[in-house]
């Protein structure tokens, strides 16, 4: 039996995609320990098993995985990078450069607004592009 599938249905799906991965070990080669979860759609990476259960951390990285999709994954990377490096050179502090990335900004500003994926607008990470 064929089950009819719509451009809608994948939208949606896509959206919500989100597969949770435990690796101690992906974090102590690529990150050096700096950060506790990453996402890297459609997956989002926690360094210990006990990380799934924190909804502010998971929803974080959700919020993420919505900017990836948003610029076709690989264009959000780039953006990453290039606004890490100008605000690196600005403020002279990796963690305020890191911090201060519109993504950042946007993440951890609604991380704890459960709600927010559903009623968030399309690109709303360039608000934070001029906002603390
Ligand atoms: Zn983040």
């Amino acid at each position: 039996m064929h089950s009819k599938i719509n451009i809608f249905d994948l939208i949606f799906f896509a959206n919500y995609a989100m597969i949770i991965i435990v690796s101690g070990r992906f974090f102590k080669y690529f990150t050096r320990g700096f950060a506790t979860a990453i996402a890297l759609y459609p997956f989002i990476i926690v360094r210990k098993k006990e990380l799934r259960d924190k909804p502010f951390l998971v929803y974080h990285e959700r919020i993420h995985l919505r900017q990836q999709l948003e610029l076709g994954i690989i264009f959000f990377y780039i953006w990453y990078l290039i606004e890490f490096l100008i605000r690196l050179i600005s403020s002279y502090s990796f963690y305020l450069a890191y911090r201060n990335i519109s993504f950042e900004r946007e993440a951890y500003r609604n991380e704890s607004n459960m709600h927010y994926l559903k009623k968030r607008k399309c690109w709303s990470f360039v608000y934070y592009l001029s906002r603390s």
